[in-house]
């Protein structure tokens, strides 16, 4: 190599060498020209040095110029930015894409300032050619366009001549990575604000041990940074929720690509009360150009979470008992039906009833009704044993569940007892009142084809029961015989009062001394469309097993009051309109608005009402029946005892029961001239009512015997189809001259 490069002077020397010596050789055998022969040497040789170093000259700028242009027409048309330029700036030369962020065409502009222009700089000088060829510069500057473009220049040296140099720039724009960088970080910004102001927490990991938190996520749990260790996270998740966010942390990106939520309790750090999040997360499986990607949403769920089990707990706990409810019992029967299926258990369900809870509740007021609830229900919970439960299903419904070991006496002896256990309850407050209960029970899974359909049917059983308190009976299929009827009974009635079918006849009521009309009991009757009048024997104690007896006694209230005030308008003897109550009637905390509304509807003075009462119902529970009748003579409404002699028959309440008249039972009547018993215990009462200034009526008079041997005995009033069947009111409207 070394011998190439000076190849030249070698040449040279070889030439002078041999020139040299020629003139030598021509001097010696010339020498009368050896003078001029050396002078013209050193001329020659002078003149073809000189030449030589202007043809190589002019063969070097030649030589560089041609690499200049070729680079320059190369670079012209690619897409990067180039620029050739000598520090002494008389050689610029800008390709067509640099030109064209600057507007220019050809070679019309000043380069000088271009260049400053693109590389951004105040002046070209020594320093600052140095700061751009010691490594990248960046630089913007404004295109024509307007717009701003980012160039990343690399500037090297391109050729030296002497002290002179040829750089050339190479410019990477990046303008659009730039945007694309603002862009992505305006989004990230964007990101993270949408995250606070939805207050999702968001992490992502891609090796499952340093996870990135975003902001929310570092604001919610106040972390130190946003990369978050997932041990430490781990310890501000509640202990017991720790396994479940393990292995949704260790789920397999494989097993689905599906987004999967858990509820978890986090702590924030340092502090020490959990709040519920709702943890959403997904494994995104790696690609050929990605990493494995796992991570998910926190989403702060904790008031959401607290209405749920508040609402929960409300729907499946009985408010006033704080024993299970309805609800609960049924979803639980459930389970154990499906159990006793599957296993082979068997249990009995018990459902008890609380005897006369309304009297209670009316009586003692709702906080001691109340009061007697939770300890019934505390009574139940006494009576449970492993595998059963118990549940208040409804007002003083209550439901016992008990696995059954084969003992057909426990739900008997179990209801016998609650009930003992509850009648211990009926002191202090609650003295007057007897406390105890009546059952019904089936079995599970041999009564029914679910727990809802067993559970019914011992409900059935309670309803078929006696009705007496204490009444406990169990459920029998055979009684599914009477369901039937009674439904079908009372879809009818349904029906026939809206249809406006019932209708109120009048039984006229004399008064024994002057034989003339002194009152009617109004007796309802139901006129089917075909004209049939079914008697209330057989629909109202239907009504009463439902709702329906409420519409029917608001029908009969306001009827008779209507119908006696029209009598008197109409001109006939004010006479006195005798209603019958039921106890449901009779029991309800309204009972005094009710009757006065229905006076002052219909225009009545309440001298002309008076509400009949049986013996029974007005003794079920003494103390509450005085608080009521007291209640409607506050009203001046009268008040008789009807069917005398058929229930209790106590004298004695007469002196405790403000009643204004006693009706004698048509049975004792019926057979009153043969039957001395009855004639004596029939003048007994009426001695007895005399001298509590009652008036006495008696029932069923078919006969003048009758009616003789009664006025004789002091019975002040008669009732009997001797006066008068029960009729239409147009129909006593015909008799009413005859009785007047
Ligand atoms: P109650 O209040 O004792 O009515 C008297 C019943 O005796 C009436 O029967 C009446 O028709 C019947 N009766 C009257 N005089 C004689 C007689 O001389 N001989 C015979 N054998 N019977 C006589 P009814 O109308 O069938 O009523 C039966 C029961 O139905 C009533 O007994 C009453 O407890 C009830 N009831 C009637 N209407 C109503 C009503 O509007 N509301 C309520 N809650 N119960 C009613
Ligand atoms: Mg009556
Ligand atoms: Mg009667």
């Amino acid at each position: 190599m070394p011998i190439m490069k000076y190849r030249n002077i070698l040449a040279a020397a070889l030439a002078v060498s041999l020139s040299t010596a020629l003139v030598v050789i021509f001097s010696f055998l010339l020498p009368q020209h050896a003078a001029l022969i050396i002078s013209v040497y050193f001329a020659t040789v002078i003149l073809m040095s000189f030449i030589v170093l202007i043809i190589s000259k002019i063969y070097n700028a030649a030589k560089s110029s041609v690499n200049t242009v070729e680079f320059i027409k190369i670079a012209e048309n690619l897409n990067n930015e180039f620029i050739m330029w000598s520090d002494d700036l008389k050689f610029i030369r800008l390709n067509k894409q640099i030109r064209d962020h600057l507007g220019i065409d050809s070679e019309q502009f000043d380069g000088a300032e271009m260049l400053k222009k693109v590389f951004a700089l105040e002046s070209l000088d020594e320093n600052s050619i140095g700061t751009l060829t010691s490594g990248s510069h960046h630089a913007a500057f404004k295109a024509s366009d307007g717009k701003i473009i980012n160039i990343a220049w690399t500037t090297s040296v391109f050729k030296k001549f002497k002290k002179r140099c040829l750089y050339l720039s190479t410019g990477f724009n990046y303008t659009e990575i730039k945007k694309m960088r603002v862009n992505l970080a305006s989004a990230n910004d964007f990101f993270n604000s949408s995250m606070e102001l939805a207050e999702i927490g968001v992490i992502m990991s891609t090796d499952r041990k340093k996870y990135a938190a975003s902001s929310e996520t570092v604001r919610m749990f106040r972390l130190k940074s946003n990369s978050i260790d997932i041990g430490e996270f781990r310890s501000l998740i509640h202990p017991n929720d720790r396994i479940q966010f393990d292995s949704a942390m260790n789920s397999d990106e494989e097993e689905s690509s599906d987004v999967k939520k858990i509820d978890l309790r986090i702590r924030p750090v340092g502090g020490i009360s959990y709040r519920w999040y709702s943890f959403r997360y997904k494994s995104i499986k790696a690609t050929d150009n990605t990493l494995p990607l796992f991570g998910g949403a926190l989403l702060d769920i904790n008031e959401e979470r607290e209405k749920d089990l508040l609402i929960e707990r409300l729907a499946y706990t009985d408010e006033v008992t704080e024993i299970a409810n309805r609800n609960r019992l049924l979803s639980i029967g459930h389970e154990t039906y499906n159990c006793s299926l599957a296993l082979g258990y068997s249990y009995w369900i018990i459902v008890l009833d609380i005897d006369r809870f309304h009297i209670v509740n009316d009586t003692c007021g709702y906080d001691n009704g109340n009061y007697i609830l939770k300890n019934f229900a505390h009574i139940l919970y006494k009576f449970i044993t492993p595998g059963g439960f118990a549940a208040r299903i409804s007002g003083d419904n209550f439901a016992l569940v008990l696995r059954d070991y084969g003992d057909d006496d426990l739900p008997v002896r179990t209801a016998r007892a609650i009930s003992e256990e509850f009648s211990k309850l009926a002191v202090d407050d609650f003295a007057s009142v007897s406390l105890s209960c009546s059952a019904g029970f089936s079995k599970l899974p041999d009564d029914g084809n679910s727990f809802l359909d067993v559970m019914e049917h011992a409900e059935f059983a309670l309803k078929s029961g006696s009705g007496q308190p204490c009444a406990i009976c169990g459920y029998e299929p055979s009684m599914h015989d009477s369901i039937i009827g009674m439904t079908e009974l009372e879809k009818a009635l349904a029906v026939a009062i809206k249809n406006n079918e019932l209708q109120l006849f009048y039984q006229p009521k004399i008064d024994l001394s002057t034989g003339k009309i002194m009152g009617v009991e109004a007796l309802i009757r139901w006129i089917k469309p075909d004209g049939t009048i079914i008697t209330p024997d057989s629909f109202v104690p239907v009504a009463e097993r439902s709702r329906l007896i409420g519409k029917i006694s608001e029908f009969v209230l306001n009827e008779g009051c209507r119908q006696n005030a029209l009598w008197q308008k109409m001109g006939y003897p004010n006479i006195v309109m005798s209603i019958n109550f039921t106890s449901g009637d009779f029991y309800q905390n309204d009972l005094k608005e009710r009757v006065l509304d229905a006076l002052l509807r219909n225009d009545l003075d309440s001298d002309w009402l008076e509400v009949e009462l049986t013996e029974t119902l007005a003794l079920s529970d003494i103390n509450y029946a005085v608080a009521q009748m007291n209640k409607l003579r506050e009203l001046g409404v009268k008040l008789a005892m009807d069917d005398f002699g058929t229930g209790y028959s106590s004298l004695s309440y007469l002196q405790i029961l403000p009643i204004t008249l006693l009706k004698l039972d048509k049975s004792f009547i019926t057979n009153i001239q043969n039957d001395n018993i009855a004639f004596e215990i029939v003048s007994a009462v009426i001695s007895i009512a005399k001298s509590k200034k009652i008036k006495t009526i008696a029932e069923g008079i078919e006969n003048r015997e009758q009616e003789e041997i009664l006025r004789k005995a002091g019975c002040d009033y008669g009732q009997g189809y001797l006066y008068g069947k029960p009729m239409p009111a147009e129909e006593l409207e015909k008799l009413f001259p005859e009785l007047s």
